[in-house]
């Protein structure tokens, strides 16, 4: 049976990006959109899914605008997947591969912790997706059970100080919900551009959860914008103990799946894979929450994190704003160097903030670093 698509030609159906700048704009032409447009990954993902993002109006500046729909994504439509994670990761051409997972904190250099004067919590983060099933912009309601299944028996057969339990989000009170939200350990709520452009937030909150430990130090996300986030968080300066935590229960929740004979969506070149291209590669993101004063008031504090390839966001993550001039301070990027390289990164540019924070207390002067 014929299909709207197939009824039409490609030109028919180029999508108007007029009103949104994406990289998904500037690199999908008409000739490889004709080229693409028809095709399906194994799994029944189309070029449509994973562009949707690009064609809808966001915010006046530069979106990534595409995701992979599942993990063949990358390969069938790597026409565009390819220029755009060129761009996304400042270079990162079709021959170049991700290194190998380095999860090994003793190898972290750090004196004790960092300082606590200025941090108050830190946090690693990365992505993992089911093998076999598809991303969550095009995950099917069984798909969606299936991985809430997986990862929840994994992650429920930990024991020793990872012992924990799954708190589906439908089974919180409103309030329970909050609190979880206030206190930085739940995602946000479903309304980012990401989730809602790309529909990964179909049928919320259905099959979504989070898994913690009793002390609330390790912790996961079921199905919000990837199958499974695993995180470690505690308060205080010692992000050597979280990262050695996180790689501890990262590759214990990695051991029960595979004896269940399950695996994570990882490729060859690009690592581990993630809806969103910005994650690829490692998905880790290490963060702090950290006080600063009079640099978070400096007026080019936004280009100086730039510059040093971290990422700046408000107190309660992306997208919001900034309270007591505390800030969510994390490695930028994700691809090309290993989980234990990108603590290091944030470490040592967390010291270098610090710094400046206090060269501009005594008055003094701070330039932005040359990138
Ligand atoms: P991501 O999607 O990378 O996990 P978000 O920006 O969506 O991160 O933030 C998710 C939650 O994690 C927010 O409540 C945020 O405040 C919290 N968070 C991130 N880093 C830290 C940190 N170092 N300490 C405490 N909470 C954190
Ligand atoms: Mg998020």
């Amino acid at each position: 049976m014929a299909t709207n698509t197939d009824k039409y030609e490609a030109e028919e159906n180029f999508p108007d990006f007029s009103r949104q700048d994406s990289m998904v704009r500037t690199h999908l032409t008409q000739d490889m959109y004709k080229n693409l447009f028809k095709k399906l990954t194994p799994l029944g993902v189309s070029i449509d899914k994973c562009i949707q993002p690009a064609c809808e109006y966001v915010r006046d500046e530069k979106i990534i605008g595409l995701v992979a729909g599942d993990e063949h994504s990358f390969e069938v439509f790597k026409d565009l997947f390819d220029p755009v994670i060129n761009e996304q990761h400042s270079g990162f051409g079709p021959s170049e591969k991700h290194p190998k997972c380095d999860l090994d904190a003793d190898k972290l250099q750090i004196d004790g912790v960092l300082d606590e004067n200025y941090v108050r919590s830190c946090r690693v983060r990365t992505a993992r997706n089911l093998k076999g099933a598809c991303l969550p912009p095009c995950i099917s309601r069984a798909e969606r059970r299936l991985v809430e299944k997986v990862f929840t028996e994994a992650l429920n057969s930990l024991d020793g100080d990872l012992k924990g339990q799954y708190y589906p989000l439908q089974s919180l009170t409103k309030e329970q919900e909050q609190r979880l939200r206030e206190d930085h350990f739940l995602f946000q709520k479903p309304d980012s551009h990401i989730l809602v452009n790309s529909t990964a937030c179909r049928d919320w909150p259905t099959n979504r959860g989070i898994w913690h430990n009793d002390q609330k130090t390790f912790l996961a996300w079921i199905n919000e914008e990837d199958h499974c986030r695993i995180m470690a968080m505690q308060k205080g300066g010692d992000i050597k103990g979280v990262f050695a935590r996180f790689a501890r229960g990262l590759k214990e929740v990695e051991k029960k799946m595979q004896a269940n004979g399950h695996g994570f969506q990882w490729s060859e070149r690009l690592g581990y894979l993630s809806a969103c291209p910005s994650n690829i590669g490692t998905g880790l993101r290490s963060s702090v929450h950290v006080q600063l004063k009079h640099l978070g008031k400096h007026p080019k504090f936004k280009e100086i994190c730039t510059a040093m390839q971290l990422d700046k966001r408000g107190t309660g993550g992306e997208n919001s704003a900034t309270v007591d001039d505390t800030y969510d301070i994390s490695n930028a990027a994700r691809l090309r160097k290993t989980e234990r390289e990108f603590v290091q990164h944030l470490i040592d540019g967390v010291k270098k903030l610090i710094e400046m924070d206090k060269t501009l207390e005594k008055g003094g002067k701070v330039e932005v670093p040359k990138a």
